[in-house]
């Protein structure tokens, strides 16, 4: 899709720290990281939020998922990490492609701020 910063990563438009690839997703380090360990797994397939990637394309949610745990292994992740849909403005969602992020390295407390 034009305009749409993750499309263009996906496309090799815009460089990006990739750490892991399937068919339908890429994972890549975040330029701002909130934790030793912040990888953005997002599917090829532009869809601006989860909730529309699962209507659309069910599985590619599920491959998203797999994705971030064998981002996790490889991160040596272990002992646990978090993954997140920011959904909508007000949860801070500011790049409307769907990703999840992967988490993890330091305590990660609860509820998140
Ligand atoms: P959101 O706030 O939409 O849930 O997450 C978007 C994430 O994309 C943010 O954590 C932000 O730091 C990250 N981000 C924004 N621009 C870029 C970029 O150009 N490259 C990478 N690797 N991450 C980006
Ligand atoms: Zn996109």
């Amino acid at each position: 899709m034009a305009d749409c910063l993750f499309c263009s990563i996906v496309a090799g438009d815009i460089p990006a720290d990739v750490v892991h690839e399937t068919g339908t997703t890429l994972a890549f380090r975040d330029i701002e990281p909130q934790a030793p360990t912040h990888v953005l797994v997002v599917p090829r397939r532009h869809e601006p939020d989860a909730a529309s990637l699962a209507a659309a394309a069910p599985t590619d949610l599920v491959d998203l998922v797999e994705a971030a745990a064998s981002v996790a292994d490889q991160e040596g992740l272990g002992e646990g990490y978090r993954l997140v849909f920011n959904t909508g403005a007000a949860a801070h969602q500011t790049v409307f492609h769907a990703h999840l992020h992967v988490l993890g390295g330091r305590p990660l407390g609860w509820p998140p701020g």
